[in-house]
């Protein structure tokens, strides 16, 4: 199959930008274009050789297809070389630093991986008798008990799917505390401006009014506006901690004692929870409900989407309310799956279900694998390199970018960087999209939203010094260009695959639906 018939024709005029000649297939040196499934395969490929069949005639009568199901068809090899060449114009952390903030980017130890993939683990069935699987509910059981012992907190409901899931879980829980002590009628959440959006979306979904709670000059929560702001309406703060501006809110445990006088529960978004590890207790700072992003800080593949893992802990005036199923060690050493509320009527209280079963096996394994392999002194350690490498990154570039919390002392785990200072035209975009043709995938933009232009780097723990060095050398350049009003940052990435797409378009107007183009087939006959 040659290129021309695939359908792709290399006519896009970014392979002329920045100079770099267009090639006659499209190809730039070993990065090959690579057309949609649709456009390269035909429906009389196959990469199967099935038997000639023994059954005469079909049983489906008049529900025979009468006209071919559209699938695109590929031998082998075609197949293979379709999704390696996609695979190879993704960015991954296997290939370089990934410096996106909030998401904790880390490495993935192999270790994780090995233990995921055993039998016992991956290839278990949800509805499996529970004294076939007593081993990966062991797993469950232990990892509870560690998440429980790392933030000093009472219970923990491991079936959430995600951090904002988490989010909702905890939500639910407080909204059930409410309901129980008769007082359904608080309605209103409060949540600081720099929140991730998960935050407010979540109250919302869970049908409670959302207000925002400035922040002080140093990136902080404003203590005095969010307690003058308690009242009789008050269900909950949803407050994370570090926050999105990478700091630490240091007066969390007088905001937490504040809230419970007036009646109140304390959410803490936990996704930030690998810059405290080992060193604080999110249940000493007065804490009700945390997810914890299992796949940010316990590590996890988990780019693109998934698989996401977002356990909640809880405190005792909480754990009552939180979801079936659980697991629970029996006194003969034997693990039970707690699944009725009902059963011996001891979870008269719970909130019930969020998902069909147990929660993400795979992620359990790693998780529970990354903080035995790691030991309580490794996990400490996790904390204070993730804290000193951002330290690191902010320390350096503070000269180039305006960083707008340098003044409010070390940051935690992230450090972040305004758009002040760019000549008139340029923004944040076109230093992300420079740091493409540099060879690293873009920081977070724009957000968290109280910064202008926000640039939030997390270069994580896993991070050598040269790695770091490598990057800040790359992001000084990029920003010295910015600064000096250089226009070819105008067009960046030059060196990509795709340049600049219409990102909104995208997003509001997704095409889902290839349609072959009209005439073509009958162009091919
Ligand atoms: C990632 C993140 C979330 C949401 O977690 P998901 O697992 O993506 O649902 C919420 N809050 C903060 C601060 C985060 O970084």
């Amino acid at each position: 199959m040659t290129i021309n018939q695939s359908g792709w024709k290399p006519t896009s005029p970014q392979a002329n930008e920045g100079g770099a000649r267009a090639t006659f297939t499209g190809n730039k040196a070993l990065m090959l274009e690579e057309a949609l499934i649709f456009e390269i395969g035909d429906d009389q490929t196959t990469g199967v050789d099935f038997p000639a069949g023994d059954v005469a005639g079909s049983r489906l009568g008049n529900l025979t297809r009468k006209a071919p199901i559209g699938l695109p068809g590929l031998s082998e090899p075609e197949t293979v070389r379709h999704y390696t060449r996609l695979s190879r114009q993704n960015y991954a952390i296997d290939l370089g630093l990934f410096p996106l903030g909030s998401c904790t980017m880390k490495h993935n130890p192999r270790l994780n991986e090995k233990m995921a993939r055993l039998p016992g683990f991956a290839d278990v069935h949800p509805l499996q008798p529970v004294d076939t699987v007593q081993g990966a509910l062991g797993v469950i059981n232990e990892l509870a008990v560690w998440l429980i012992e790392l933030t000093g907190m009472h219970g923990v409901a491991m079936s959430p799917k995600a951090g904002a899931h988490g989010e909702l879980c905890g939500m639910l829980c407080i909204k059930a505390a409410l309901e129980k002590r008769g007082e359904g009628h608080r309605k209103v959440v409060l949540v600081p401006e720099s929140a991730h959006g998960t935050n407010p979306a979540t109250a919302a979904f869970a049908g409670f009014t959302v207000e925002d709670i400035p922040a002080t000059a140093e990136g902080r929560v404003d203590t005095e506006a969010l307690k003058a702001r308690l009242g009789p309406d008050v269900a909950a703060v949803m407050i994370t901690n570090p926050n999105t501006c990478g700091l630490f809110e240091r007066d969390l445990k007088a905001i937490s004692d504040a809230v419970h006088a007036a009646g109140a529960y304390v959410y803490c978004d936990g996704a930030n929870f690998n810059a405290i590890v080992g060193r604080v207790r999110p249940g000493d700072l007065g804490v009700d409900a945390m997810h914890i992003n299992l796949h940010k800080t316990f590590s996890t593949p988990h780019g693109g989407g998934g698989p996401g893992s977002g356990p909640t802990v809880l405190s005792e005036a909480l754990a009552p309310f939180g979801p079936l199923p659980f697991t629970a060690r029996m006194k003969d050493g034997h693990i039970a799956l707690i699944e009725e509320e009902t059963a011996g009527d001891d979870h008269p209280d719970t909130f019930g279900r969020m998902t069909a079963f147990h929660g993400q096996m795979g992620m359990f394994t790693r998780a529970l694998t990354y903080i035995l392999s790691h030991g309580a002194d490794g996990l400490r350690q996790v904390a204070e390199d993730a804290v000193l490498n951002a330290n690191y990154v902010l320390r350096s570039l503070e000269d180039t970018l305006d960083a707008p919390f340098a003044f409010s002392g070390p940051c935690m785990h992230e450090a972040i960087f305004s758009d002040e200072g760019f000549p008139e035209g340029f923004s944040t975009i076109d230093v992300a999209k420079a740091l493409i043709d540099e060879g690293f995938h873009p920081m977070t933009m724009y957000f968290p939203l109280v910064v202008h232009g926000a640039m939030l780097v997390e270069p994580t723990e896993t991070e050598s010094k040269a790695a770091l060095d490598q990057f800040i050398g790359a992001l000084r350049s990029v920003a010295g260009r910015a600064m000096a009003g250089d226009q070819s940052l105008k067009t960046a990435p030059h060196f990509a695959p795709r340049s600049r797409l219409d990102e909104t378009l995208a997003a509001r107007r997704p095409k889902l639906v290839w349609k072959e183009p009209a005439g073509t087939r009958e162009a091919a006959e």
